[in-house]
């Protein structure tokens, strides 16, 4: 049994109030225990805060190049640990060993960038309307943040708030999810390594209504940035709102690929395929459902049903095609909406079971599954999944695509597969998404570009990654120097 990790407070590693904890197992070999986590209680949380607001001051006045160059430490410190890495979200979270090894590098890149950002966080000089006067703009660090994360890109989210929290001189508090905490662990133990001063970065582990209702409603915490489930975010932004914190909710995703008769079948394929089954359909932004132009219907079902149903699923140790679910609760969630499918009358063309024989008997395995026939009104075509379950549907137009893509609550990434210039332009215009693209997968982004959603799927207020990322963090000051 290993040791029980602790929390990281003003500087120190510390238990818990509580005196108990909570395992985290591998999803791919429920008999391997991963790691022990404090279940922390709300004034483990409301020390955590304390300790981010008093270092405020201290962390806001170091110069840039000063905060900049504890993040390139960090990230090298990182580096050097991909291999280790890349093991632990394997084993933690379920990932392929290929698609952790890209995450954790995501997230090394992710500390370079906001290195270099901190020196630079914008800000513009303009002409005033007198002599002898200065007038311009800079931006400043909001305060303390809380960084409430999810466990479906366990190093990869808490860095892309964490870098560029720390590159404005914000102090934060990080509370990730209980299904895979141990990658994120290792940022802080970087950020500690790196020398970071005490109370700047803490980070406290625990029940999301405990641990996450302190940090959306302390008085302490300026900014909240969430990502997760359209369910909890709304909460969340509602109880920032009380006391007008700064806030961002970016949440879930119902994925739509339309794909038109100019599309090479196989290609569209591939695309609708990688988005809808890569990471195990956990991704916010994966393709869950396909919107396929009647003339190349038919071909398209054969071909994505052969698709799936030639996947290699296994332990992502072993680098399948795909991996585990993460915890029993997500391979029930799958296992339930592939029920709610069959009985809304949706055509089960691959997949549809759950694998418990043989190797698969110790972990939370899914068959990839696609569904044909779906009618845009059933709950498969509408709820978001969060498993390798895809819903495909037939429309007779590029308007009728484009009108199903955008007839749900969601609105983070859609793709369109087309050789069309007309139908890929009026589809970039008209799409109901945060991210849109043309000829390729729904899921990915690089990470100097804004990342966010529309409608329910955001609170579409600032944009994550990027410079976006940084003026989420800070207040604009306009100065007027006579
Ligand atoms: P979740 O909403 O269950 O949990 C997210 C985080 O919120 C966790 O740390 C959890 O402990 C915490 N939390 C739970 N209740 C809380 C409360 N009352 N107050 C404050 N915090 C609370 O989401 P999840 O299951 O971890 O992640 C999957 C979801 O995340 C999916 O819906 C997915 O689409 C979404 N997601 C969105 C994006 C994006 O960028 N849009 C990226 C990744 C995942």
């Amino acid at each position: 049994m290993p040791t029980a990790h602790r929390n990281y407070v003003d500087g120190e590693w510390v238990e818990s109030r509580s005196g108990d904890t909570f395992e985290v197992l591998n999803p791919a070999d429920t008999t391997e225990v991963v790691g022990e986590f404090q279940s922390s209680t709300s004034e483990d949380a409301e020390e955590a805060v304390e300790a981010a607001v008093a270092a405020e001051d201290e962390w806001a006045s170091t110069p840039g190049p000063a905060r900049g160059a504890i993040l390139k430490d960090t990230a090298q410190i990182l580096e050097d640990q991909k291999e280790e890495l890349t093991e632990t979200l394997v084993r933690e979270e379920g990932k392929t060993r290929s698609e952790a090894g890209g995450e954790v590098q995501r997230a090394i890149d992710i500390f370079y960038y906001y290195a270099q950002k901190a020196s630079d966080l914008g800000g513009t000089v303009k002409s005033p309307s007198g002599e002898d006067k200065n007038l311009y703009t800079k931006r400043e660090p909001l305060g303390t943040a809380a960084l409430i994360t999810p466990w479906n890109y366990p190093i990869a989210i808490p860095a892309w708030k964490l870098a560029p929290a720390l590159a404005a001189g914000n102090t934060a508090v990080l509370k990730p999810a209980s299904a895979a905490p141990t990658v994120s662990l290792k940022l802080i133990e970087a950020l500690d390594e790196a020398g970071l001063l005490a109370g700047v970065a803490n980070y406290v582990t625990g029940s999301g209504s405990e641990v996450g209702g302190v940090l959306t409603d302390h008085e302490g915490v300026d900014a909240v940035s969430f990502t997760g489930s359209t369910q909890v975010g709304t909460a969340v932004a509602q109880a920032a709102a009380n006391d007008l914190k700064r806030v961002q909710c970016e949440m879930g995703g119902k994925n739509p690929t339309v794909v038109m008769p100019s599309a090479d079948v196989d290609e569209a394929v591939d695309i609708v395929g990688v988005g809808a089954f890569g990471t195990t359909g956990q991704s916010c932004t994966a393709a869950s459902r396909a919107i396929v132009h009647e003339d190349v219907y038919d071909e398209f079902v054969g071909a994505i049903a052969d698709y799936a149903e030639a996947l290699e699923v296994g332990p992502g140790a072993d680098d399948p095609d795909m991996g585990p679910h993460v915890t029993e609760s997500e391979l029930e969630g799958s296992l339930e909406y592939i029920e709610v499918a069959e009985d809304e009358g949706a055509n089960l063309v691959a997949g549809g079971e759950a694998l418990t024989d043989g190797e698969y008997a110790d972990g939370y395995y899914v068959e990839p599954t696609v569904f044909a026939d779906v009618e845009n009104d059933m709950r498969i075509a509408q709820e978001e999944v969060f498993g390798p379950v895809l819903a495909v549907l037939k429309v007779g137009s590029f308007e009728e695509g484009l009108a199903v893509a955008n007839d749900v609550d969601y609105g983070l990434s859609a793709s369109i597969v087309t050789q069309d210039l007309t139908e890929a332009n009026q589809f970039a215009e008209n799409v109901e998404a945060g991210v849109a693209k043309v000829n390729e997968k729904t899921t990915g982004l690089e990470l100097h570009v804004p990342f966010g959603g529309y409608k329910d799927s955001s609170t579409n207020t600032y944009r994550e990654q990027g410079d976006a990322g940084l003026d989420f963090f800070t207040s604009t000051k306009t100065v007027y120097m006579n």
